[in-house]
C-alpha cells in the first residue's frame, strides 16, 4: 500500500500554490485533496462523492490552477455550479489559491448581474469560469462566452442542480464544450440521474469517495449549534460561560492561522487559552500540552494534526469550531474528551449549508446530536451571580475576616461628606461592584438573534415540505416559516429574545405569467431554480405556482424591479424564455403546484422606492446589482463578554 498524503508539497503542486497554501495556513490535504488532485492532475475524469466541508473546493481548484497556461488568456477551466453564492465562493477560492499567480483571472457568470458588466468582463478574457447554468447557456447562445480551448469542466454539488431542475441545462452545456474535455462532477450523493450523466459524459472516471467512520462515541455528550460564521466567537465563549461541568476544552479549527487568531481572542477575553499547530516545535507543542494537564491552561486551539493522540483527562469539552473534513477525524477528535471514564461534551459548530456533514456524523457515530440553544445576555448574569455569589459564601466559609469587621462597622457609623449613613447593605453592594468591575455581572452588548433551528434532511423528508424547502435546507440561512414556527412551540419565549417577526400577508404577493406551461414538460421546480438563481428572489418569496399547458402563473413579491423583471424576461426554462409579465384576469388559477406560502419574515420584500419601513440591516430578495452581499467573516460584537473563569484567577 502507498503512504498517505501529508502534505500539499507530496501532491506535486506548483510552488506558487504552495506558498498560496502556507498564507491561508492550510495544514495538510484533506482527505478528498489527497485523493482527487493526483488524478486530476493527471488529466483523468473524476467521479467524486463528498459533501460541502470536505475542502472539496481545492481538491478541483489547486489541480485545475496547476495546468493552467496564464499566457493563454481564454477559458480552460469552467466550474458550474447550482447557486450564484456557491459560484462566487468557488471563484474567490480559486482567487485566493492563485494569489502568487500573477495575470491570472476568474469570472465569475451568474444571473441577476447585469449582462453589459459580464460581457465587458468576458471582452477583457479569463482563465476559469465559474457559472450557474441558465446564464453560461445564455453567454454560450449568445457566443460571448468561447470555451473552444476549455481543458477541465466541473460540476460542483451535482445532485443539488439536479435539484433544482438544472440537469437539462447541464447536459445541453457538456454537449456544448470540447468533447476531449476533462470531467470533474462532485455530489454529495450519487442519485440515479447524476450516474447517468458521469456515464454518458465520462471517460472511464476515477471514483472518489470519502468514507465515514461507524464508531460508537458512548461516553460523550455531543450537542451542536447552528451558526452563522460571523457569530463563532460570541457563541462559544457564552456556551462555555454557562457550561455546568466546564473544567478545560480543546477547541478544533482547520487552519493554524486560525489557531493563534482564535487563541489570541480567547485570552483578550481573559481566558488562559494557547493555541497548538504544526508550526510549532515538538518541545513547545508539549509544553501545551503539559500546561493544559496541570491547569495552568484551560483552552488550547487546536489543528486535527496537531491535537492527535493528546490524552488529558482534565478535557470536559471538544468544540468543533469549524467543521472536520468528515466523519472520520470528526469521530477523532472528540475522543480528546471522556477519557479515564469521564462523560465529555462534544459541541460541534455547523453552518445551514454543512447540515448535511450533521447528518452523517450522527450516522456515524450512532448517536443524535441535539441542538443548544445559544445562552442569552440574561442567563450569562445569572450564572455569573450564581458564582459571584458562591465565591463570597467560600471567603465566609474559609477565610479569617476578623480585620475587616471593626473596618466595615466603623463604615456604618461614619458619616458621608453629605452626612449620610449607609448601611451595611449598601456597602456589600458597592464592594460587589468594586470586586466585579472587571468583569461585570450583567454581560454588556447585545442577544445574539437566535440561530435558525436543524430542518430534517432531504433523507428524511417531511410529507408536508415541498421541493423548496428542501433545496433551503443547503442554502438559506433561515428555515421555511413551518419549522420556525414549530421550533417556537417547542420551548416558551424568552425575555430577551427579539421581538416577533413581521410577516407579509399575501397581498404582498402578485402573480405573474411566464411562457413555459405543462407542454413544454416544466416542473415547478425548474421554474423556482430559474427565478431564484437568476432573478434573485429568494425560493421562499416565491409564492403559488401554477401550471397551465401553454404557461403558467407564479406568484412573486410585489413591486418587483425593472432590472429584475428584464432579466427574468430573458431567462430561459426548457429553452423557452420566460417572457414574465403581469397575469391578467385571464390567466386565472388551474391546476396547482405544490402550495407553499410567502413568508417574507423579518426582510423587506426588495430594495426600493415602495420599500416598507424595515430595517436597514435585513436582506432583500431581490438583489440588485453585482455581488449579494454576504455576512462579513469576522464581525465582532459591540461590548463583548468579559473573563469567565471556574476559579478566581490570580495575577
Ligand atoms: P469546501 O468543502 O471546499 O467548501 O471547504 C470547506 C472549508 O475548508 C473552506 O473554508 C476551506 O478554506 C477549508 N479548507 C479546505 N482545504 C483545507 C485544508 N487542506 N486545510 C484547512 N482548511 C481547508
Amino acid at each position: 500500500m502507498s503512504e498517505p498524503i501529508d502534505s500539499f508539497a507530496a501532491l506535486q503542486l506548483p510552488p506558487a500554490l504552495l506558498s498560496a497554501l502556507t498564507d491561508v495556513g492550510y495544514e495538510t490535504p484533506s482527505p478528498i485533496q489527497a485523493a482527487c488532485i493526483p488524478h486530476l492532475l493527471a488529466g483523468s475524469d473524476l467521479l467524486g462523492e463528498a459533501q460541502t466541508g470536505t475542502g472539496k473546493t481545492a481538491a478541483f481548484a489547486l489541480p485545475v490552477l496547476a495546468r493552467l497556461d496564464l499566457a493563454l488568456k481564454m477559458p480552460q477551466a469552467m466550474v458550474l455550479t447550482p447557486t450564484r453564492e456557491l459560484a462566487i465562493q468557488v471563484a474567490e477560492a480559486f482567487q485566493k489559491y492563485a494569489h502568487h499567480m500573477p495575470g491570472f483571472h476568474v469570472l465569475p457568470l451568474y444571473g441577476g448581474q447585469s449582462m453589459v458588466v459580464q460581457l465587458r468582463a468576458l471582452s477583457r478574457g479569463a482563465h476559469v469560469i465559474v457559472g450557474t447554468p441558465g446564464r453560461i447557456m445564455d453567454h454560450l447562445e449568445r457566443k460571448s462566452l468561447q470555451l473552444d480551448r476549455l481543458q477541465t469542466l466541473v460540476l460542483d454539488e451535482a445532485d443539488e442542480m439536479l435539484r433544482m431542475g438544472f440537469i437539462d441545462d447541464v447536459q445541453w452545456i457538456l454537449e456544448h464544450t470540447p468533447a476531449e474535455r476533462q470531467t470533474a462532477l462532485f455530489s454529495a450523493t450519487m442519485p440515479e440521474p447524476i450516474r447517468r450523466i458521469a456515464q454518458r459524459y465520462q471517460r472511464d472516471p476515477q471514483h472518489v469517495k470519502i468514507r465515514s467512520a461507524t464508531t460508537t462515541v458512548a461516553t460523550t455528550r455531543q450537542r451542536y449549534w447552528q451558526v452563522k460564521g460571523a457569530d463563532k466567537l460570541e457563541a462559544l465563549t457564552r456556551i462555555l460561560e454557562v457550561e455546568e461541568d466546564f473544567e478545560a476544552a480543546i477547541i478544533f479549527v482547520r487552519t493554524k492561522i486560525a489557531t493563534v487568531e482564535l487563541a489570541e481572542k480567547l485570552e483578550a477575553r481573559g481566558y488562559e487559552a494557547a493555541a497548538l499547530n504544526g508550526d510549532m516545535t515538538q518541545g513547545l507543542r508539549e509544553q501545551v500540552v503539559e500546561r493544559l494537564k496541570s491547569g495552568g491552561l484551560d483552552i488550547v486551539v487546536a489543528t486535527d494534526v496537531a491535537a492527535r493522540g493528546i490524552d488529558v483527562p482534565r478535557i470536559s469539552h471538544v468544540v468543533n469550531y469549524d467543521v472536520p473534513y468528515d466523519t472520520e477525524a470528526y469521530v477523532h477528535r472528540i475522543g480528546r474528551t471522556g477519557r479515564a471514564g469521564r462523560v465529555g461534551s462534544a459541541i460541534l459548530f455547523v453552518a445551514p449549508r454543512e447540515m448535511r456533514m450533521l447528518k452523517a456524523i450522527e450516522y456515524a457515530t450512532r448517536q443524535k446530536i441535539e441542538p443548544i440553544t445559544l445562552p442569552t445576555r440574561s442567563e450569562v448574569a445569572d450564572r455569573r451571580v450564581a458564582q459571584f455569589k458562591q465565591q463570597v459564601l467560600d471567603v465566609l466559609a474559609d477565610e479569617n475576616l476578623d480585620f475587616f469587621f471593626p473596618v466595615v462597622r466603623g463604615m456604618e457609623e461614619d458619616e458621608g461628606e453629605d452626612g449620610q449613613k449607609y448601611s451595611a447593605r449598601q456597602i456589600a453592594a458597592a464592594l460587589a461592584f468594586l470586586a466585579t468591575r472587571e468583569r461585570p455581572l450583567q454581560p454588556e452588548g447585545k442577544d445574539i438573534p437566535e440561530p435558525a433551528p436543524r430542518r430534517e434532511s432531504r433523507d428524511e423528508p417531511r410529507p408536508e415540505r415541498s421541493f423548496r424547502d428542501n433545496r433551503e435546507d443547503s442554502r438559506s440561512e433561515r428555515p421555511p416559516r413551518e419549522s420556525r414556527e414549530e421550533f417556537r412551540s417547542e420551548r416558551p419565549p424568552r425575555r430577551e429574545e427579539a421581538p416577533a417577526r413581521r410577516s407579509f400577508s399575501e397581498g404582498n404577493l402578485v402573480r405573474y405569467r411566464i411562457e413555459v406551461g405543462k407542454k413544454d414538460g416544466v416542473m415547478p421546480k425548474e421554474i423556482v431554480g430559474a427565478i431564484a438563481n437568476e432573478g434573485g428572489i429568494e425560493g421562499r418569496y416565491i409564492g403559488q405556482i401554477h401550471l397551465f399547458d401553454e404557461y403558467t402563473t407564479v406568484e412573486l413579491p410585489a413591486g418587483m424591479p425593472a432590472e429584475t423583471l428584464s432579466i427574468l424576461k430573458r431567462t430561459r426554462v426548457r429553452q423557452k424564455p420566460l417572457n414574465i409579465r403581469l397575469a391578467d384576469a385571464g390567466d386565472e388559477p388551474g391546476q396547482r403546484a405544490p402550495r407553499r406560502s410567502f413568508s417574507g419574515e423579518g426582510k423587506p420584500p426588495f430594495p426600493g422606492k415602495d420599500r416598507p419601513p424595515f430595517r436597514s440591516d435585513e436582506r432583500p430578495p431581490f438583489r440588485s446589482e453585482g455581488k449579494p452581499s454576504f455576512p462579513s467573516k469576522d464581525r465582532s460584537f459591540p461590548g463583548s463578554d468579559r473573563p469567565f473563569s471556574k476559579k478566581p484567577r490570580t495575577k
